[in-house]
């Protein structure tokens, strides 16, 4: 995409939901990305008939390629969903033990069915509730945090994100640019994003200054940030 992409789609006067890439570049992409096991076909399959916001496949890609880099052995994810994204991390990091946090009940349970054909339950805890309830009662350290919920919350869930993270350890936030909504003024985005674009421009702010990570953006899915902590 070139510079002025985003340019681009603001004087078209596209507020609606947009990708963050041109699509043919979106599906060019996912054209190249490896076979998935069935179980994350299948997946892929239900979160698209139901609309369950599951990481896109460049956005998992991206997972898998950081754990493999980085070589986590122990992971945190908070938001579960129905295990999308905790199947790529087990898959990815095969020494790993991952905690992972879903405050919705029916799709905890279909996370832990999930994970049983994907082979990965026995690496793999889930928890049910609010990350907010449970998270100031971890104490054990992770190499890798995937932030991935209520984006309303982000702000909230990086301070214990933070707190739980080794000194060297990743914290990666999903959608921080919001269908690329974020990257336009928010007086100018529909009415109904706007104050989750409020938010999410904060929060990306909120990275950008923060005195124990380094953070880098990338337009990869739907909008993704790494953070090392110092
Ligand atoms: N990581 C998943 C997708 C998660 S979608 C994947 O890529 O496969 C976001 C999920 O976060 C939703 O299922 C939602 O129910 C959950 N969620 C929202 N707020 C939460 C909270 N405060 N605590 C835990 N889970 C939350
Ligand atoms: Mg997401």
């Amino acid at each position: 995409m070139t510079d002025n992409g985003m340019d681009d789609f603001r004087i078209d006067g596209g507020l609606a939901t947009v990708p963050i890439t041109d699509s043919d570049v979106t599906s060019y992409i996912s054209s190249l990305t490896r076979e998935r096991s069935a179980v994350l076909r299948r997946l892929e399959k239900e979160a698209q008939e139901e609309a369950i916001p599951i990481i896109q496949l460049a956005g998992a890609s991206l997972l898998r390629l950081l754990c493999a880099l980085h070589r986590p052995r122990r992971i945190l994810e908070i938001g579960t969903a129905i295990g999308y994204s905790a199947i790529h991390l087990a898959e990815a990091a095969r020494e790993a033990r991952i905690v992972t946090i879903e405050i919705d009940e029916a799709r905890a349970a279909r996370a832990e069915v999930n994970f049983r054909e994907a082979s990965v339950a026995e690496r793999i805890e889930l928890i049910r509730g609010d990350a907010l309830d449970h998270l100031p009662g971890l104490r054990e350290s992770f190499d890798m945090i995937f932030i991935d919920a209520a984006k309303g919350k982000y702000a909230q869930f990086l301070g214990e994100a933070c707190r739980l993270c080794r000194s060297g350890g990743l914290i990666v936030t999903d959608n921080v640019l919001f269908h690329g909504l974020a990257a336009q003024p928010p007086d100018e985005v529909e009415r109904r994003h706007r104050s989750t674009v409020r938010r999410i421009r904060e929060y990306n702010e909120l990275l950008r200054c923060h005195p124990e990570l380094d953070t880098t953006f990338l337009a990869v899915g739907d909008g993704m940030a790494i953070s090392i902590k110092r």
